[in-house]
């Protein structure tokens, strides 16, 4: 892989999803929503290279990459949740088709948030804010990543939505078309979508059906 790094500090963001600090490596640019494969510089791990996206801003002087942890046996992201400051990590060139177009509603499902968490933070850098919002899905409050800073930038416009709980004043329900139909926050704008495969099937599908351009669509393809 093109570029080394090294592992500075990890910190939990969730109960599975921790936040892992590295060094920037210099030469690596990206545009927020993009991904970049990443490898545990180590002999058993280095050939296990598995895709994140960076949710820090570029001209950060470091990397951040939010990472849910799947406790598989010999899973990379349960490695790298164990992994000691000072590891070195390699990383790729970024890659992906999520890039920001213009305003619009987000869509995401759980991780699926990193690529609109890096925009969010760089329109809220860019006080770019209005215009957009996210409809978010998790399992639980307790799975919802960074929940206050998202509240901070979107007030009103952070729509959260949990398909196994239902508090009070919460939806308690899954992203289906008449949810979209309901929450999409402008029918000219953007639909940016990301989530597991059948998610962003589901949710495309259901956006065409509203009459939502395939143009307007922004996912990875
Ligand atoms: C472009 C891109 C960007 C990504 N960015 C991020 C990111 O910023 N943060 C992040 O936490 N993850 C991200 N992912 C997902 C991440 O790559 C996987 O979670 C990781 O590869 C799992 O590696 P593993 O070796 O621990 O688990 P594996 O052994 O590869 O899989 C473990 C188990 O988890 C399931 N699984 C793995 N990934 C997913 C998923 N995305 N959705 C549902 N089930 C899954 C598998 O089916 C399997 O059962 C991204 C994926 C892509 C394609």
């Amino acid at each position: 892989m093109a570029h080394q790094a090294t592992l500075l500090m990890r910190q939990f963001v969730t109960h599975d999803v921790q936040r892992l600090l590295l060094t920037r490596p210099d030469g690596l640019s990206w545009q927020p929503g993009q991904g970049l494969e990443l490898a545990i510089d180590q002999d058993a791990w280095r050939d296990q290279g598995r895709p994140f996206t960076p949710t820090s801003l570029l001209e950060d002087r470091i990397l951040e990459l939010t990472v849910k942890r799947y406790p598989e046996e010999d899973g990379v992201t349960e490695a790298l949740h164990a992994l000691e400051p000072g590891a070195a990590l390699l990383l790729s060139d970024p890659f992906g088709t999520i890039t920001y177009q213009g305003p619009g509603t987000f869509i995401a499902a759980g991780t699926g948030l990193t690529p609109f968490l890096a925009m969010l933070r760089r329109l809220a850098k860019d006080e770019a804010l209005a215009g957009h919002r996210l409809l978010l899905s998790n399992k639980g409050e307790r799975d919802v990543i960074c929940a206050k800073e998202l509240s901070h930038y979107l007030g009103d416009d952070l729509v959260l939505t949990f398909t196994r709980e239902d508090d009070a004043g919460r939806q308690g329900r899954r992203i289906d078309t008449a949810f979209l139909d309901a929450n999409i926050a402008d029918r000219e704008g953007h639909c940016y979508v990301c989530g597991p495969d059948p998610f962003v099937q589901s949710i495309n599908d259901g956006l065409l059906s509203l009459g939502i351009d395939p143009d307007q669509l922004v996912y990875e393809r």
